[in-house]
């Protein structure tokens, strides 16, 4: 029997590449939990994107709230820090904190992200996060790098042969000002 593995999903694009990955080894929960996603009607766009593919896939996914006062509260002091910066070592703490939660809730054995799969993120701020909660919580953490072997690149394919849109920033709106400022330079 497959042990049960639950996802932290950060949007549609980066869960098909990684989904069917581990589909291969384990008993895949998806569980959205991202109040770093604003303002709010994107939030809701990047959940109904994997509401869609999760149908599509008959792929069980749980859904988190959007707390986003608790995510401003988690990076309070690291507003003006670069994307790739201490911001998001405490941005992807949360997110897997709340996973290892439900994990814990729900008799998960495993947990594991979609994170790494992104060029625009610190593979290593997400593995220390999660294997620092894995001892915490006493459930394992994966500590992959998803976005080896062309991960993202297949991602994105995949993405557009299912119908799933890209997002063109990361999240928060610190990461849209910045991406604002880099197109205008
Ligand atoms: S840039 Fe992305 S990872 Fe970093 S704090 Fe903002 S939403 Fe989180």
């Amino acid at each position: 029997m497959k042990r049960k593995l639950l996802l932290h999903v950060c949007c549609g694009p980066c869960s098909l590449h990684v989904l069917e990955k581990l589909r291969a080894d384990f008993e895949v929960c998806g569980f959205f939990y991202n109040p770093n996603i604003q303002p709010f009607r994107e939030f809701e766009f990047r959940r109904q994107e994997v509401a869609k593919l999760a149908e599509k896939l008959s792929w069980p996914v749980a859904y988190g709230a959007h707390e986003m006062k608790e995510w401003f509260a988690a990076v309070r002091g690291m507003e003006r820090e670069p994307e790739r910066g201490r911001r998001c070592r405490l941005c992807f703490r949360l997110r897997l904190e709340k996973t290892f939660l439900y994990a814990r809730e729900h008799s998960f054995d495993i947990v594991a992200s979609t994170l790494s799969i992104s060029p625009y993120k610190v593979t290593a701020q997400i593995n220390e996060q999660g294997l620092a909660l894995a001892r915490e919580f006493g459930i394992e953490f994966l500590p992959e790098n998803f976005k080896k072997h062309d991960g993202f690149l297949i991602a994105r394919r995949q993405a557009e042969r299912f119908g799933v849109k890209h997002q063109d920033y990361c999240g928060c709106v610190f990461s849209k000002a910045e991406k604002l400022l880099r197109l205008r330079k």
